[in-house]
């Protein structure tokens, strides 16, 4: 790449593209990360042009992620398409601004600690983003048709559970293994529920 005029000192051919490490901070922790950009030779002003502007915001977007313990954005892409969900979809279940959940999943910016907290339970138990997915109004039948499918495997997953649970109370008295059968019930049914989500992400 041939050299071109400063912007900010008006030297001919003194900006070159360099890759420097970048501090990145967060809460009091950083780390470092490299960074392409353009600089100039004599005075040292920076600055991004083209696909480096992106990179950038995407980087420094990652490293924030990573040292605030937050989920990536291709983890965000993962847990909305388990569910068949929107990125607006997503916006609306989170109460966020419009585009929020696309800049998030695009890499661009962070997601804030409150919303990953959020967004970890939605992934982990599918009744929550169910019912943050009604609660919002939406009207999406791929991702309604993929909760009943989840609570159809689920329903499958807890009977064979409580079924395995019963016989060993095929000889007791009634009373007994309906006691018994609502117990394992109780337990049962969450847990099922989120194998069958953990199955749907795998598919
Ligand atoms: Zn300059």
């Amino acid at each position: 790449m041939t050299a071109e005029r400063c912007v900010a000192c008006g030297e001919p051919s003194s900006v070159l593209e360099k890759v420097v490490p970048l501090k990145v901070e967060s809460g009091g922790k950083s780390t470092v990360i490299q960074d392409r950009r353009m600089v100039c030779d004599k005075c040292g002003n920076v600055s991004y042009v083209g696909a480096q502007i992106s990179e950038h915001e995407r980087a420094a977007a990652a490293a924030i992620r990573e040292i605030e313990g937050l989920l990536s954005a291709d983890e965000l892409q993962r847990i909305r398409a388990k569910y068949r969900l929107k990125q607006t979809d997503m916006e609306q279940m989170l109460s966020t601004g419009p585009k929020t959940w696309t800049r998030w999943e695009r890499g661009k910016v962070p997601q804030s600690k409150a919303a990953d907290k959020l967004i970890r339970l939605i992934a982990e138990d599918p009744d929550v983003a169910r019912r943050l997915m009604e609660q919002a109004g939406i009207d999406n039948p791929e991702a309604s048709a993929t909760f009943a499918q989840i609570e159809a495997d689920a329903k499958l997953i807890s009977r064979a559970a409580i079924r395995a649970e019963l016989r060993r109370f095929q000889d007791g008295d009634i009373e007994r293994v309906v006691d018994r059968a609502a117990d394992a019930a109780f337990e049962t049914v969450r847990d099922a529920r989120r194998q069958a989500a953990a199955r749907s992400e795998a598919a």
